[in-house]
């Protein structure tokens, strides 16, 4: 599809991120002269290669899981990192940030799908999670609201549902711990096959891939 066509139907709050893994250097330049600045990948070596060759006005995202141990190699330019999911990735991303001289914006990925995944924080973990955020005062990460992936489904009704859910409890951990904190407003859901489904459940983000770039390899 057009990349024209695909950004005139995104409303101008939610932020389009363009998932470029797996896409090559031209594929994203092609993007990137139409006038996408923000893209995302979910391999840190891939990231990591492409961010020196390319532009140096693009925001670079994480979205795939990340270990912790290849924390260090991003920390210098990443913008956002969308998966972080345990306390000791944070505690890694917030001591490699300082040492970048840098505050590393960070969404929580949460748990909504059927789908059994080792990813994710479980909604009912969410309360626990932030507390112990909060007690450990990070003070080069800022949490910047949540993401989430529905199930891999064409029930619309239950995608729709996934994301309501999401978008309840990050309402609810807002009020109830980020109150205070304007920054604390992002919510990431929505891929090519969901994103107007998501962005009728209330996304701020959403993050696009194979819509924009074609399919992958
Ligand atoms: C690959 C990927 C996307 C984009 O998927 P498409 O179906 O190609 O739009 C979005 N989010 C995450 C976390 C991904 O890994």
């Amino acid at each position: 599809m057009d990349f024209n066509e695909i950004k005139s139907q995104i409303p101008d709050n939610v932020e389009l991120i363009a998932v470029s893994k797996r896409k090559s250097n031209e594929h994203i330049i092609n993007i990137y002269n139409k006038g996408q600045r923000i893209f995302a990948e979910n391999h840190v070596q891939e990231l990591v290669e492409k961010q020196k060759t390319l532009p140096n006005d693009i925001q670079w995202q994480m979205i795939g899981h990340l270990q912790t141990n290849k924390v260090k190699y991003i920390a210098p330019f990443v913008s956002l990192i969308q998966s972080v999911d345990s306390i000791k990735l944070l505690t890694e991303i917030n001591k490699r940030a300082l040492q970048n001289k840098r505050t590393i914006d960070c969404l929580l990925e949460i748990h909504i799908a059927d789908e059994d995944s080792k990813f994710g924080i479980k909604i009912d973990e969410i309360d626990n999670f932030i507390s112990t955020v909060l007690e450990a005062e990070f003070n080069n990460i800022r949490i910047v609201g949540f993401m989430g992936m529905a199930t891999h489904t064409d029930d619309k009704q239950k995608i729709f549902g996934e994301f309501s859910k999401l978008n309840d409890v990050f309402i609810t951990t807002k009020n109830k711990y980020f109150a205070d904190k304007p920054y604390f407003k992002e919510l990431s859901m929505g891929m090519s096959s969901d994103y107007k489904i998501a962005i009728e459940a209330g996304a701020t983000m959403v993050r696009i891939g194979s819509l924009i770039f074609g399919k992958r390899d």
